[in-house]
């Protein structure tokens, strides 16, 4: 829910339901477009490098995108024992697939976005977050998320991030009972669920506990919250939720995520541990 004001060079995304907003300092609108699903815009700014907002709502900037595509991906995979099959349900930007592809034993990845106009304009003006695009396991498919899980076969897929904007409009399906049930059949039991939850401190009483009991419905027994810094979403402070049937998520390899062979900016073994502390206001999740 937000407005998108240009004040005086500066761009603010509200956030009516709380009653907030954040501004960034921008010196240019590189790209406006209306896709089949989604206005897209592309903005220069002062500090942040470039920034991408789709309807409204801020997606990623060069300077901080980081936090939210480490955490979306690297606890996951730390946590599955040998992941080699993995899916990006949304991910357009192809931030969260770049990291995927920097796990040596991953063998397959899809991305399936939506809308192939967010890739393309990504491709142009985030050429960093694109550059595993090429990869020789990556493949990048343009179709809904949702029909694509449900023709998945049992055991299919390792590891699921459903890496979504706001559960409105395309992305509403994804977050219910239908679609973790579909999630649940395409993993099979040792398979790790990992869906962007949004802001702990805005949306724990209502969307977070909400999608622990439609997971728990649909099959999942093993659930873990880990927040994380994101300055430009609503809050600033996000997380994602991980779900297995039969792994345990509140554990990892964490020798593995200690000795990791490739470079990130924020995650590292410890701070996967302190993601796995979770505040007091959030510990009923677990009950
Ligand atoms: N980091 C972002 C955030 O949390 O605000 C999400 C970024 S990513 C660009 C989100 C993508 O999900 C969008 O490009 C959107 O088109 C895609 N999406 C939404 N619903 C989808 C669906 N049902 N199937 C596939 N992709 C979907």
């Amino acid at each position: 829910m937000s407005d998108t004001p240009l004040n005086e060079g500066w761009f603010t995304e509200v956030w009516s339901p709380e009653g907030s907003a954040f501004s960034l300092e921008v010196t240019a609108k590189l790209h406006e477009e209306q896709s089949e699903f989604q206005k897209i815009e592309i903005f220069e700014t002062r500090h942040w490098g470039r920034l991408m907002v789709l309807d409204g709502c801020y997606m990623v900037t060069d300077r901080d995108n980081f936090l939210y595509h480490e955490m979306m991906t690297h606890p996951a995979l730390f946590t599955h024992p040998d992941p080699k099959k993995v899916l990006v349900i949304g991910g357009g930007d192809c931030g969260t697939l770049r990291e995927v592809l920097k796990h040596p034993n991953v063998e397959q990845a899809w991305q399936v976005e939506i809308d192939e106009r967010v890739t393309r304009v990504s491709e142009e003006y985030f050429p960093a977050l694109c550059e595993s695009n090429g990869d020789p396991r990556a493949s990048l498919l343009f179709e809904d998320g949702i029909a694509w899980i449900k023709n998945c076969e049992p055991g299919d897929l390792d590891v699921i991030i459903v890496d979504s904007t706001d559960p409105v409009g395309p992305a509403a399906g994804l977050f219910n009972r239908e679609f973790f049930g579909h999630c649940l059949r395409a993993l099979g039991e040792d398979g790790l669920l990992v869906q962007q939850s949004e802001s702990p401190l805005f949306h724990t009483e209502t969307l977070i506990k909400e999608m622990y009991r439609e997971m728990r419905a649909a099959g999942f027994k093993s659930l873990q919250t880990l927040p994380f810094p994101q300055p430009i979403y609503p809050s600033g402070w996000w997380s994602c939720t991980m779900a297995s049937q039969g792994l345990d998520v509140t554990g990892f390899r964490e020798a593995d995520a200690g000795a990791k062979a490739f470079e990130t900016l924020y995650y590292n073994a410890g701070v996967h541990k302190g993601a796995l502390a979770l505040p007091e206001f959030m510990k009923g999740l677990a009950e």
